[in-house]
C-alpha cells in the first residue's frame, strides 16, 4: 500500500485518516487542508456555533494531539494544487512536489455564490460552507438587523433560524414556488413554513433575487416581482456544488462528483474519492449525498478498499437539521416517490413517508424519533409497510418492525 496522501481535510478526510490507522496500515499517511484550522464538523456551524450555544472546541473532529499520537502527517492551510497520475505525484501551492502510492480525494463541496452583477461581492454577503464564513457572519448578528437569508433549503432556514432566535429581522426568499422543494415534499414545506412564521420570520416563496442592492456594502435587495427590500446582510444558501477542480484537471472521470465504482475507485486505480465530492452507484444509478453519514461511512469504506478489503458501499442515506426546538431526521432518499403519507403525533410531532407505488423510499420526521428510527431501519430492511397502518395512530409504529 505503501504512502497515502488525502487531500481535504474535511469529514471525509479526516475518517479516512483515521480508519486506515485503525485498520493498521503502517505506511506513511498525509492529509491536507486548504482551510487554516484542524479537520471540524461542519453541521453546528449553521446550528450551536451561529448561535453562540456551543464553542470552537465543540467542533474538532479530534484532540488536537490525535494526529500526532496516530503518526497522521496533517499539513493545514495548505492547497493541493494538482495531480500528476502518471508519475504518481501531487503539486501544492507552495510548489512542493508529493509522491503517493495512492491517493484520496475528499475535497468536498463548495458553496454556489451569487456573481457579482448580482451583488455576490458586496460587504456583508455571507456564504455558508466554512468557520471563516460563520465566524464572519456571526459578528454581524445585532439584534434588530435586517437579515435577507436567499434560498429556503435547509442550510437557508437553520441559519435564518438562528438568526430570529437572536432577535434578528429574518426575510428569507425562495424562487421556487416553495421552500425546500427541491428536497422534500409539500406536507415537510409546509411543517416548516408554519414553523418560522411562528418565530416571525418572513418567508417570500416564487419569487427570486433580482439583485442585492447596494454601493460597497449591502443595504437591500431587488425581487423579480419590483418589490425592493431593505437588509444589513444578506446570507446566501443556494446550494453546493462538489469540487472536482483536481480531479477533472487530472483527467478523472466526472459527472455531478468525482465518479467513483462501487468499491469508491475513480477511473485511476491508485486514486479513491469520498464525501460530497464523489459520485457513486446505487440501486442501479449514479448518486452524490451531501451529508455527514455518508462522508464518514464512505470514507471508512474507502480505507479498507485501499488496504485490500474489496468490500462494496452499500449507503444508508440519513440526515438532520434542527431549527428552534424542532428536530427534522430523515432516512433514505425520495428521489421518485409518487405518494406520500403523513403521520401526526402530539407535541408538533409529524412524519412524511415517501412511496413509490408500495414501495417505502423515505421518511422525514419532525420531533418524532421513532418514526425516523423506524422507518430507517424498514428502509434499510428494504420493506415497506402498508400506507394505512402508517397513518394509523393505533398502531404502534415499532410494530411495523416484527
Ligand atoms: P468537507 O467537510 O467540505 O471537507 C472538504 C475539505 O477539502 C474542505 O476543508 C476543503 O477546503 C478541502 N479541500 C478542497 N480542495 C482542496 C485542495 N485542492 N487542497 C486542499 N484541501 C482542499 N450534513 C448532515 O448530515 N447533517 C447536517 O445537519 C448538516 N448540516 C450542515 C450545515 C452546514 C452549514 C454545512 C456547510 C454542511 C452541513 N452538512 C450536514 C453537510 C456535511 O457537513 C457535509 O456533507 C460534510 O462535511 C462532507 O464532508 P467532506 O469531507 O466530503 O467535505
Amino acid at each position: 500500500m505503501g504512502s497515502i496522501i488525502i487531500v481535504g481535510a474535511g469529514q471525509a478526510g479526516a475518517s479516512l485518516a483515521a480508519k486506515l490507522r485503525s485498520l493498521g496500515h503502517a505506511g506513511p499517511v498525509t492529509l491536507i487542508g486548504e482551510e487554516p484550522v484542524a479537520p471540524y464538523q461542519r453541521p453546528p456551524l449553521s446550528k450551536a456555533y451561529l448561535s453562540g450555544e456551543a464553542g470552537l472546541y465543540r467542533l474538532f473532529l479530534r484532540s488536537a494531539s490525535f494526529w500526532n499520537e496516530h503518526d497522521i502527517a496533517l499539513r493545514v492551510g495548505v492547497r493541493v494544487e494538482s495531480i500528476d497520475p502518471d508519475k504518481k505525484t501531487v503539486t501544492l501551492e507552495s510548489e512542493e512536489i508529493l509522491a503517493y502510492d495512492q491517493l484520496a480525494l475528499t475535497t468536498g463541496s463548495r458553496p454556489r455564490i451569487l456573481p457579482a452583477a448580482l451583488g455576490g461581492q458586496l460587504k456583508n454577503v455571507f456564504a455558508v460552507r466554512t468557520l471563516a464564513h460563520i465566524d464572519a457572519m456571526a459578528a454581524n448578528f445585532r439584534k434588530g438587523a435586517r437579515a435577507l437569508i436567499v434560498g429556503g433549503g435547509y442550510i437557508g432556514l437553520e441559519a435564518a433560524a438562528v438568526a430570529a432566535k437572536l432577535g434578528l429581522d429574518v426575510t428569507v426568499i425562495e424562487a421556487a414556488p416553495r421552500i425546500l422543494q427541491r428536497v422534500a415534499a409539500p406536507e415537510t414545506s409546509d411543517y416548516f413554513r408554519r414553523l418560522h412564521a411562528g418565530h416571525k420570520v418572513t418567508i417570500v416563496e416564487g419569487i427570486g433575487l433580482t439583485r442585492l442592492l447596494g454601493e460597497r456594502e449591502v443595504t437591500g435587495a431587488l425581487l423579480s416581482d419590483g418589490r425592493e427590500i431593505e437588509a444589513d446582510l444578506a446570507i446566501v444558501g443556494i446550494g453546493i456544488e462538489p469540487d472536482v477542480r483536481l480531479a477533472a484537471g487530472a483527467g478523472l472521470t466526472v459527472d455531478n462528483g468525482i465518479c467513483t465504482d462501487e468499491f469508491g475507485r475513480t477511473s485511476d486505480p491508485a486514486i479513491w474519492a469520498a464525501g460530497d465530492c464523489a459520485s457513486f452507484p446505487h440501486l442501479g444509478r449514479r448518486i452524490r449525498l451531501e451529508s455527514v453519514g455518508n462522508a464518514i461511512d464512505q470514507a471508512e469504506h474507502v480505507a479498507e478498499n485501499m488496504m485490500g478489503g474489496g468490500k462494496s458501499y452499500q449507503a444508508k442515506p440519513w440526515f438532520w437539521s434542527d431549527q428552534y426546538e424542532t428536530k427534522l431526521q430523515i432516512a433514505g432518499l425520495n428521489t421518485g416517490y409518487d405518494r406520500v403519507v403523513s403521520r401526526v403525533g402530539p407535541d408538533e410531532a409529524l412524519s412524511i413517508w415517501y412511496y413509490a407505488g408500495s414501495r417505502l423510499l423515505a421518511v422525514d420526521a419532525m420531533n418524532d424519533a421513532r418514526a425516523y428510527m423506524v422507518g430507517k431501519r424498514l428502509i434499510e430492511q428494504n420493506r415497506s409497510p402498508d400506507q394505512a397502518d402508517v397513518v394509523d395512530l393505533g398502531i404502534d409504529l415499532k410494530s411495523l418492525l416484527k
